[in-house]
């Protein structure tokens, strides 16, 4: 096909894993149904990746990866540093979040270069709407996380039925909800639970959706049809259901290794020695996410529930870059978990896809992370939900309330890092009943888990020829062709 025919799509992740990981699976979707594919990321963001798309490039997909530069001089940041995974404090996060604000002129001028016929760019880069609009495009918003949520941040954000509680703690129903779901104004985030210095950055983000052409979800119909409908028939935005998009393209064991990261998982790895060594179903996989660093007294009552509850593990500890004890406390307790062979560490990046798929895993304890979540699913594993921040405690009510293969550990604050409050710490004793439910053999456990495999059966169904996110994924491309064409025919009778 003559490339000025074929259409042509452009994506621009958000730099942290949550959101460019998926939606670089996605892109390779597009492009492996026929679309050209342009992504437009820095240098240090797109080697987390290239790979996968020079793999594909050569197998005869049309795709490719436009390098921007990243601002690094003029923030005040070392070379490479380029991702919100990177910051080790505030004030870094700060100087990165900068950065990427810096990259919307090189990206508006791409935008004129390339004359795409759609963008499809992540949530967090809300001026996009307009950079569309003045091309004439349709741009699609990238949502990295579940229906469930987005409807929550809209209604809360609309009804704000945590005004006017008399403690944070006193707990709210979410408004217009099919299921009965109570929270607690601690579990929002403190920019929607009060109007703060960051509300501004994080409200146009939901109102660019409104003047977007539609929403692409990470999700799928069979998981929360419930919250699809009521995302399209109360607020009314248009919206396409293609997930789960990582086990869609990651199907070797290759690309499940390196996907989303840099170095090069060997694999005789000490850690699938440790689980091919495990019986069936035994191990628990514990992990925070990308994005998250305990605080140390959290990571010590971590440490002895897990000890404590008797079950195997696997913890992927984040290196935090303090020296308060923390280390000597760490490499003790890896020590100790040697000798006894219960548990395993696994610093800073953990190939997560094999983890999960491995016979011997049984459970994770996550930290309610929508990749992560879909991930779990997919494997059929019901999870311990601990949630963190932003859209976790969302995510944890669909998994408990709704999905019920879940397991609340008893989160209680909404906090971004490791800036929760003493009080808000989840004791050891909280952990251990939490990974005794989940990881025991009672009649809750074997409920959980016999939903949490229907679900993962119909994750993988629904990406198959004929399945729903198949068919979704066809339709949509063949709507901007349409588009294209109807819009290339009013060029020519103009
Ligand atoms: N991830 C991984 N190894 C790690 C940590 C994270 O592969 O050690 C991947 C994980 O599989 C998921 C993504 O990074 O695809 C994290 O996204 P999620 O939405 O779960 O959480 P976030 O990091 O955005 O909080």
């Amino acid at each position: 096909m003559e490339e000025s025919q074929q259409l042509h799509v452009v994506f621009v992740p958000f730099p942290t894993p949550g959101h460019m990981i998926p939606m670089v699976d996605t892109a390779r979707l597009f492009a492996k149904h026929g679309v050209n594919v342009t992504i437009i990321t820095t240098h240090a963001n797109a080697s987390t990746f290239q790979k996968s798309i020079d793999s594909d490039f050569n197998s005869g997909y049309s795709i490719r990866t436009q390098l921007i530069q990243f601002p690094s001089a003029q923030v005040g940041l070392p070379e490479g540093v380029e991702n919100i995974k990177d910051g080790t404090s505030l004030e870094m996060l700060g100087k990165i979040s900068r950065g990427i604000f810096m990259l919307q002129n090189p990206i508006e001028v791409l935008f004129k270069d390339l004359q795409p016929d759609c963008i499809v760019t992540d949530m967090m880069h809300a001026w996009t709407v307009e950079a569309a609009e003045k091309l004439g495009i349709p741009r699609i918003h990238y949502y990295s996380s579940s229906y469930f949520s987005n409807c929550a941040f809209h209604f809360i954000m609309k009804y704000r039925p945590h005004d006017g509680l008399v403690s944070d703690t006193q707990k709210f129903t979410i408004p217009g909800f099919p299921h009965t779901i109570e929270m607690t104004p601690l579990q929002i985030p403190d920019w929607l639970r009060e109007k703060n210095a960051a509300t501004p950055y994080f409200e146009p983000m939901f109102q660019s959706e409104k003047r977007s052409y539609g929403t692409l979800y990470n999700s799928f119909h069979e998981l929360e049809s419930d919250y699809e409908k009521v995302n399209r028939s109360t607020l009314g935005i248009k919206s396409w259901s293609v997930g789960p998009v990582s086990s869609w393209v990651n199907k070797d064991d290759e690309k499940k290794a390196n996907r989303g990261h840099t170095e090069e998982l060997g694999k005789e790895a000490a850690w699938l020695n440790w689980l091919n060594s495990k019986e069936n179903e035994s191990v628990l996989y514990v992990s925070f996410g990308s994005l998250t660093r305990l605080a140390h007294a959290q990571l010590v009552e971590i440490a002895h529930g897990l000890e404590n509850s008797g079950h195997n593990f696997i913890w992927v500890v984040r290196k935090n870059g303090r020296d308060d004890g923390e280390n000597s406390f760490l490499q003790d307790f890896e020590q100790r978990m040697k000798e006894s062979k219960k548990g395993y560490i696994i610093w800073n990046w953990a190939p997560q896809l094999l983890i999960l798929d491995h016979p011997a895993t049984g459970g994770i304890v996550t930290h309610c992370g929508w990749n992560s979540i879909l991930e779990s699913l997919n494997a059929g594993l019901p999870m311990i939900s601990w949630p963190m921040f932003a859209d976790q405690f969302y995510n944890e009510k669909l998994l408990v309330d709704v999905l019920k293969i879940g397991v609340p550990v008893g989160a209680k604050e909404n906090k971004l890092w490791n800036s929760v409050s003493v009080e808000a710490v989840v004791k050891r004793e909280e952990i251990v009943k939490a990974v005794k439910i989940l990881m025991g053999s009672g009649q809750e456990s074997k409920d959980m888990r016999m939903r949490a495999k229907q679900l993962g059966g119909a994750a993988k169904r629904t990406i198959e020829e004929g399945g729903h996110s198949y068919n979704t994924l066809v339709l949509l491309i063949d709507e901007l062709k349409s588009l294209k064409k109807s819009k290339a025919l009013d060029e020519k009778a103009n």
